[in-house]
């Protein structure tokens, strides 16, 4: 708790920062037709399209959108995390949101009843449902404009931050379009060539380089020796770097980095070690989630014309992947923090539409009373815990059902412009709908 507080206030310090930076610059909503790379023309005539949308719910419209996504954040896992960490009468920063809902996950697969995180993303980030594996393309695989596309073409600012690769499905279905989600040294090259993100945080150094370049992050480590570079595409840092982007591969090189377009990648593959309780599982990323959020908010807020952030904490799913309920509690309280730092902006900037999502939720996991007799399952999906329940004597076992996705509906929290249609039953698809909506002045949708 103690570490959780002190992030917290470091996130807090980084972004009054940026708020001063981002009163300075202009408290007027722009919108362009056109490219933003000029921003005090994108904003002369993004004052006509406001006044023009302001008679009809132009008061609705976020100039800004933070979305937050909690991969395989389940309303169990996010019960979870809430107990273990505040206790029966606490809350979680991401349930203190103006609006609720949830959302079913179904995927258009031909094969699997259950989403995969590619076609969950992609049901978010276009509004298509489409078949498992696929990465912002329709179930005939043709490309679908995203979210992150329109914000671009509306002349907004873009980023994309992660725990897991860059280039790993839930961020691709926002800047890529892709049939194989494994495609990800081409979902790089499609970031730095076609989509464009100014921001671009997280894992996944050994996409974009070739093999036998390790690059900042060394082959074979002994964390993980089968962790070495295989990119497809040639050498994309220094395409990047070509390209405008700064490149920074550390924590340090990060708060120094002062470009407009920045590039971090953080680890070769996830910013965490996934396994098993006690072997060799470590969540502990080198830059903290909600430092590299602040820095993505630090640059992506400069935009006069505002900016759509996509935020993600992978390691939620893939320790429930592993039944590995202290990891996925450690996550959790990761992304909370991240929450309670993009609400912090939303509070200053209330043009801001800030909410959290769950692609899909797994392991099936359950909360459950600390019993001897209970069965307990086996090998992976073994019984976690005890845990304790804070402000109690109370413990909790965590029992799992599967390694793999489960089907129900995740819940959905949001606030400022817009959220209101985020609240009650959604479809995945209705999410997509609903962010466009908010952020989009109606010719541009
Ligand atoms: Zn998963």
């Amino acid at each position: 708790m103690a570490a959780r507080t002190t992030i917290r206030r470091a996130g807090a310090a980084a972004v009054t920062v940026l708020v001063a930076a981002g009163t300075a610059v202009g408290a007027t909503a722009g919108h362009d037709a056109g490219r933003g790379g000029d921003q005090t023309a994108s904003q002369q005539s993004g004052h006509r399209g406001d006044d023009r949308d302001r008679g009809r719910g132009g008061k609705d419209r976020a100039r800004n959108v933070i979305m937050l996504q909690g991969d395989g954040m389940g309303l169990a896992a996010r019960e979870l995390i809430r107990l273990a960490t505040e206790g029966k009468d606490g809350r979680l920063v991401m349930d203190s949101l103006d609006e609720a809902g949830w959302t079913a996950t179904d995927s258009a697969d031909p094969e699997d009843a259950v989403t995969d995180s590619a076609a969950g993303a992609t049901a978010f980030s276009t509004g298509v449902r489409t078949f498992n594996g696929a990465v912002g393309v329709d179930a005939d695989g043709n490309p679908v404009p995203t979210l992150l596309e329109d914000a671009k073409r509306a002349g907004k600012a873009t980023g994309l931050v992660s725990t897991a690769q860059i280039t790993d499905a839930s961020p691709a279905a926002f800047g890529a379009h892709v049939t194989d989600r494994y495609d990800q040294s081409e979902i790089a090259r499609q970031y730095l060539e076609e989509s464009r993100p100014d921001v671009l945080l997280g894992g996944g150094e050994d996409f974009w380089l070739p093999a036998g370049e390790p690059g900042a992050w060394p082959d074979n480590p002994a964390e993980d020796p089968e962790e070495q570079s295989k990119g497809t595409e040639g050498n994309l840092v220094e395409r990047a770097q070509e390209l405008g982007y700064t490149y920074v591969s550390d924590a340090e090189g990060l708060a120094d980095a002062d470009g407009r377009r920045l590039l971090g990648l953080f680890a070769n593959e996830e910013m965490f070690q996934q396994a098993n309780e006690g072997e060799g599982d470590v969540y502990s990323p080198e830059v903290p989630l909600v430092d590299m959020a602040a820095k993505a908010l630090d640059v992506v807020s400069r935009d006069r014309d505002g900016f759509f952030l996509f935020v993600e904490e992978e390691a939620i799913d893939e320790f429930a992947h592993r039944s590995n309920a202290t990891r996925t509690i450690e996550a959790g309280q990761a992304l909370d923090e991240t929450v309670a730092l993009a609400l912090e902006f939303q509070e200053k900037h209330p043009d801001t539409l800030v909410l959290v999502v769950g692609d899909h939720a797994t392991g099936g996991l359950a909360i459950e009373n600390v019993d001897a007799e209970d069965e307990s399952g086996e090998g992976a999906t073994a019984e976690d815990g005890p845990f304790p329940v804070p402000g109690t004597d109370l413990e909790f076992s965590v029992d799992w059902t599967t390694g793999g996705h489960t089907g129900e509906a995740t819940p959905i929290t949001a606030q400022g412009p817009g959220a209101e249609r985020l609240s009650g039953p959604q479809l995945n698809t209705d999410v997509h709908d609903a962010v466009q909506r908010a952020m989009l002045p109606r010719g541009h949708r």
